[in-house]
């Protein structure tokens, strides 16, 4: 049976071809590189993702702070983790960068800031 993947490891985002027989590759066509035959045998076995979100932020600019995981994480797991980063909240001022977490869930990756949030100084 053939199957047709977009392999999202970089961002040029291969439309790979794949004659497979259960979790098995019979032949692979439309990778750029070796790491597109990874990622298919990866999406037949435990297909994994990254996620982006926001958690809350006390006395900040904003209100939110935008975050991401470092690591694909099995698919199965999302919901787990969205409900996970929406029970955080980070006091300002948080920089990008910031390791909120540095094993997540155990599920061996970051939970990280991608965007600095400052102090919001209140008025007298
Ligand atoms: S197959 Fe290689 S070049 Fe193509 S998107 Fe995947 S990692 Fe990038």
């Amino acid at each position: 049976m053939k199957k047709v993947f977009t392999c999202i490891i970089c961002p040029n985002g291969c439309n790979i071809t794949a004659e497979i027989d259960g979790e098995n590759i019979i032949s692979i066509l439309g990778n750029g590189c070796d790491k597109g035959m990874q990622y298919v045998k990866q999406e037949l076995t435990v297909p994994k993702r990254t996620i982006t979100s926001s958690v809350l932020v006390e006395n900040g600019i904003i209100p939110l702070a935008s975050v991401r995981i470092t690591d694909p994480i099995p698919k199965e797991r999302i919901p787990d983790m969205m409900t996970y980063i929406r029970s955080i909240k980070v006091a300002a001022p948080v920089e990008a960068g910031f390791v909120i977490d540095p094993n997540a869930l155990g599920l061996e990756t970051k939970l990280i800031v991608t965007k600095s949030v400052p102090y919001e100084r209140k008025q007298k």
